[in-house]
């Protein structure tokens, strides 16, 4: 049910699922247009042969194409996680279109956590709500002793050691229910 517990591949998936088609296709033909520039165009405009190794060449120039293309498939990923987060996408858009990429880095740090839908009321709430500000459903399991955050599978609280089947939880939040 949340998304932390989805094994880390398939969360990456989903994260690279994210990615629009435009962005996909702007960065392939940014790649395209300087591997173009630096092999056909470069090279007629200097009109000498270039005298740095060609394995290097080919390095520096695949490099600098994968980082350009890089740049438009964060920006569509952007504008897709953003709103998923109850975050700006016109702001953040000119933070990361900064040369530079000190505005994408900057995302990543700053980024809201995901929001989620509360099943009950379909309120947006944070990943890391215990209840629903609206309805007060239990979205996920915690210790009713110390308020820290327990997993489905958990018998004791892993901060305190309190007895978690005595809170008395849904069954929906225990993997065993009978002991
Ligand atoms: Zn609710
Ligand atoms: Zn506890």
């Amino acid at each position: 049910m949340r998304t932390e517990m989805a094994p880390l591949e398939s969360r990456i998936t989903d994260e690279l699922r994210l990615i629009p088609r435009w962005s996909i296709a702007c960065a392939i033909a940014t790649f395209v247009a300087a591997q173009y520039y630096f092999w056909v165009l470069l090279p007629q405009l200097r009109h000498t042969s270039s005298h740095i190794p060609l394995v290097l060449h080919l390095y520096l120039t695949t490099s600098l194409g994968a980082l350009l293309a890089l740049y438009f498939l964060m920006v569509g990923y952007i504008t897709q996680d953003a709103p998923r987060r109850g975050m700006n996408v016109r702001v953040w858009m000119i933070c990361v279109i900064i040369p530079g990429g000190i505005g994408a880095v900057l995302y990543f740090l700053l980024r809201q956590p995901l929001l989620a839908s509360c099943p009950s009321c379909s309120a947006k709430i944070e990943g890391d709500y215990h209840y629903c500000p609206h309805c007060s459903y239990q979205v996920s399991g915690c210790c009713g002793r110390c308020y820290a955050s327990t997993r489905i599978t958990d018998l004791f609280c892993t901060r305190c050691g309190h007895d978690l089947a005595s809170d008395h939880p849904p069954e929906r939040l225990q993997a065993f229910v009978s002991r």
